[in-house]
C-alpha cells in the first residue's frame, strides 16, 4: 500500500468541518484529496487535476450538485458518490439516473464512506482496464454466476431461473456493490418504452429470485433492497489481478 500510486479523491464540500472531517479519513487511509467548496471550482479541478474519484455534496452556494454530475458526465466515466444530507429518496433517485455512481447520506461512518469508495474505484478500474466483467463468473459467498454460460448456483447446486430473473440477477451482479435504481434496471431488462412508474412487474421477479437464491428471503445475503430507490447486490469477492477468478 506504501508504495503503491495514491488515489485521488475530488470533495466537493462547501461545510468546512465536513470537507476536513473527509480529507483527513481518507488521508489516514492511503488517499490523496483535493477540496473544493463550490461548484465552479470544483469543475475547473475536475477538468485541470482528473481526480480518480468524486464525493460531491449536492447542496452547493453557486451551482445544484446535480449540474455538476450532468456536466461530469457528457465527457468523464470517473466514479461520483454524492454525499447528501438530504434525505428525499427522489433526489437520490435523480442523482443515480443522472449518472452518479452512489450515495451516501450524512452523518455516515468512516467505513461505510470507505467501503463505498472502494467499490466504486474497483468499478472503474474494470472499466478502464477493459476487462471483459460479463465473461468471468461473480463469486460471493455461495453464489456464482456463469454469465457465459448462464448458470447461477447457489452452493453447487444449479438454480433454474426464468429468463428475465437471469437477466435481472446479471445485470445486478455485473454492478454488485453498488445501488441500481428501479428506474435503470426497468429500462435494461424491458427496454426504454417500459412504463418506470409501475416496477410491479420488478418486484414480483425480485421475489421470485430472492425465493430461489436467498435461504431466508426476509433476510437477504445476496439482495439487498433500498427502499424508495432500487436494489444493492453483494459486492463480488473476486479481485482483478489477483488471478483468482
Ligand atoms: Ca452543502
Amino acid at each position: 500500500m506504501s508504495n503503491s500510486i495514491k488515489f485521488v479523491v475530488l470533495v466537493i464540500e462547501d461545510e468546512e468541518n465536513i470537507a476536513s472531517f473527509i480529507c483527513k479519513t481518507l488521508k489516514l487511509n492511503g488517499y490523496k484529496t483535493i477540496t473544493a467548496s463550490a461548484g465552479r471550482e470544483a469543475l475547473s479541478i475536475i477538468h485541470s487535476q482528473c481526480p480518480d474519484l468524486i464525493l460531491l455534496d449536492l447542496g452547493l452556494p453557486d451551482m445544484d450538485g446535480m449540474e455538476i454530475i450532468r456536466q461530469v458526465r457528457e465527457w468523464s466515466s470517473t466514479p461520483i458518490i454524492v454525499v447528501s444530507a438530504r434525505i428525499q429518496e427522489q433526489e437520490k433517485v435523480d442523482a443515480l439516473d443522472a449518472g452518479a455512481d452512489d450515495y451516501i447520506t450524512k452523518p455516515f461512518g468512516t467505513s461505510e464512506l470507505l467501503a463505498r469508495i472502494r467499490t466504486s474505484l474497483r468499478h472503474s478500474n474494470r472499466l478502464n482496464n477493459h476487462s471483459n466483467l460479463y465473461l468471468r463468473p461473480y463469486h460471493s459467498g455461495k453464489l456464482t454466476i456463469d454469465f457465459e454460460k448462464r448458470i447461477v448456483s447457489l452452493a453447487g447446486q444449479q438454480i433454474h431461473l426464468t429468463p428475465v430473473e437471469f437477466r435481472i440477477v446479471a445485470y445486478l451482479a455485473q454492478n454488485s456493490g453498488k445501488v441500481v435504481t428501479y428506474t435503470s434496471i426497468m429500462t435494461q431488462i424491458w427496454g426504454p418504452y417500459s412504463d418506470k412508474n409501475n416496477n410491479k412487474i420488478l418486484r414480483v421477479n425480485m421475489a421470485n429470485i430472492r425465493r430461489k437464491i436467498e435461504e431466508n428471503p426476509a433476510e437477504p445475503e445476496y439482495l439487498f433492497t433500498e427502499v424508495g430507490i432500487g436494489y444493492r447486490m453483494r459486492e463480488d469477492e473476486c479481485k482483478w489481478g489477483q488471478g483468482k477468478c
